[in-house]
C-alpha cells in the first residue's frame, strides 16, 4: 500500500506593474466572491432554514457573471472564483465539525474586508512552475525567484500579497511513496524547549537561540518606534508602516529557514524524537516569551511530524503536564519546590543535575516508555479504511 505526500513549495514573485494590477483585481474578485457567498447563505438559512450547498452557489454565481453590474467577473480566472466557493464550504464544515466536537462557537466564517485581510486568492489546476517564472492563467509568465524544483503533481497554488507588499505562491503537490517500514527504534532522544537556550537535547547537545534573532528584534523595536513617531495619514507613515512589514516578513522567514534546519536534523539523526506538547498560547508568558520558537511552535510541530512520517521516524509529544523539570532522572523524585530560577539542583539521593539536562532526558525516557506502550498495543502505525497511512504521531494527554 502506498502513501500519499503532501509538500508545499513557496515561492516569490516579481510581477510588472500590469500583473501586479490583475493579481489584485483577481484577490479583489475572490473577496468579493466569497462575500457574495456568505451573504446568499446567511440569507438563504435564514429565510428557509436550509443550507445552499456548493452546487447551488456554483449555479447561481453562473448567472450572477450574466448580470451587467457583475460582469466583470467574467475577466477573473473562473476557477478561482469557483475556488473562492469551495473554500468557503470548507470553512462551514470546519465550523459544523468544530460545534459538534463541543468546542467553542467560535471560528464561523466571517465577511472579509479590504482593510483587514491578506489579499489572496487560490487557483486549484493550470499553474506551471518554470525556470524562473510561474505561468498563471489569464495573467501569463509571471518572474519568480525559483530557488528549488517542484517534485509531485500540482495540487493546486495560493497567491498572497504579504504586508511588506510582495507578492507569493505557495504549490502544493503530491507524491506517492512507498508505505513505512518498520524498522526498530535504535536511536532516540528527548528535546527540552529552554530557557537560556533554544532547546537542550538528552545527549547533551545545546541548540543556542540564533544571533540573528536578537538582532532582529532591536531592529524591529526601533522600527516601531520610529512608526508611532510619525503622523497618521502622513506619506512617511505609510514609508514606515512598510519597513515594519519588511522587517516581520524577515523574521518570519529567517525563523521557517532555522526550524526547517532544526527539524531535518532532528528525524535524520534519531529514530524517535520525544518532545513536550507545549500549548502555543501559553507559551508567550512562560518559557519561550523571547525565543525564537515564540510564533513557531506550531510550524516546528507539523514539519518535525510530516518529516518523521517520510523519514519512517517517529514522534512523540509529551503532555504538557508532565513534570519533566521537576523530576529527578535517577530516582523519580518530584522535586515540587524547583522554580523556574534554579538552573541548577541537588536531589535528596545525592545527584546534582543540570535543569534542562535533566529535563531532556526525562523526556527521552518518558517518549521511549509511551512509544512502547503503543507498540505492545500494535498501535505504533496504523492504517485507516481507505488504506492510507496514518500520521505515526503519538500524543498523549496529560498525566
Ligand atoms: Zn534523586
Amino acid at each position: 500500500m502506498t502513501r500519499t505526500i503532501q509538500t508545499t513549495y513557496r515561492y516569490r514573485l516579481n510581477p510588472t506593474v500590469a500583473q501586479e494590477i490583475v493579481l489584485n483585481q483577481f484577490a479583489g474578485a475572490r473577496r468579493f466572491v466569497w462575500n457574495w457567498a456568505l451573504d446568499r447563505k446567511k440569507t438563504h438559512y435564514q429565510q428557509t432554514g436550509a443550507t445552499l450547498s456548493y452546487h447551488d452557489l456554483a449555479g447561481e454565481l453562473t448567472r450572477l457573471k450574466q448580470q451587467p453590474e457583475t460582469s466583470w467577473l467574467r475577466e477573473m480566472d473562473s476557477q478561482s472564483l469557483q475556488q473562492a466557493l469551495r473554500d468557503l464550504d470548507s470553512a462551514y464544515q470546519h465550523f459544523f465539525r468544530r460545534v459538534k466536537r463541543g468546542e467553542k462557537h467560535k471560528g464561523f466564517p466571517r465577511f472579509t474586508s479590504r482593510k483587514t485581510d491578506t489579499p489572496r486568492f487560490r487557483i486549484p489546476q493550470r499553474v506551471v512552475l518554470h525556470a524562473a517564472a510561474v505561468s498563471v492563467p489569464k495573467i501569463g509568465m509571471i518572474r519568480a525567484v525559483v530557488h528549488r524544483s517542484l517534485e509531485g503533481i500540482t495540487k493546486g497554488a495560493t497567491f498572497k500579497r504579504e504586508p511588506c507588499g510582495h507578492w507569493f505562491v505557495s504549490i502544493v503537490t503530491e507524491q506517492q511513496a512507498a508505505p513505512r517500514t518498520e524498522r526498530p527504534v535504535q536511536t532516540h532522544v528527548g528535546v527540552d524547549v529552554g530557557l537560556k537556550s533554544l532547546a537542550v537535547y538528552s545527549t547533551g547537545e545545546t541548540i543556542p537561540n540564533p544571533r540573528w534573532y536578537r538582532t532582529q528584534r532591536r531592529k524591529l523595536r526601533r522600527a516601531q518606534q520610529a512608526l508611532s513617531r510619525t503622523v497618521k495619514g502622513s506619506h512617511n507613515r505609510g514609508k514606515a508602516r512598510i519597513v515594519v512589514a519588511r522587517l516581520h516578513q524577515k523574521i518570519r522567514n529567517q525563523r521557517s529557514d532555522f526550524l526547517h534546519k532544526l527539524s531535518t536534523d532532528l528525524v535524520r539523526h534519531f529514530d524517535l524524537v520525544s518532545i513536550e506538547d507545549l500549548s502555543v498560547r501559553g507559551l508567550a508568558k512562560t518559557k519561550l516569551a523571547l525565543s525564537v520558537l515564540d510564533a513557531g511552535w506550531g510550524m516546528f510541530r507539523a514539519m518535525r511530524e510530516y518529516k518523521a512520517d517520510r523519514n519512517d521516524s517517529h514522534v512523540v509529544a509529551i503532555g504538557r503536564f508532565f513534570p519533566s523539570s521537576k523530576t529527578c532522572g535517577a530516582c523519580g523524585l518530584v522535586n515540587a519546590d524547583l522554580t523556574l530560577a534554579d538552573r541548577v539542583w541537588t536531589c535528596p539521593c545525592g545527584v546534582h543535575h543540570d535543569r534542562d539536562l535533566n529535563a531532556a532526558r526525562n523526556i527521552d525516557h518518558e517518549g521511549m516508555r509511551l512509544f512502547k506502550l503503543r507498540v505492545a498495543a500494535g498501535h505504533a502505525e496504523t492504517q485507516n479504511a481507505c488504506g492510507d497511512s496514518v500520521s505515526p504521531i503519538v500524543t498523549v494527554g496529560a498525566g
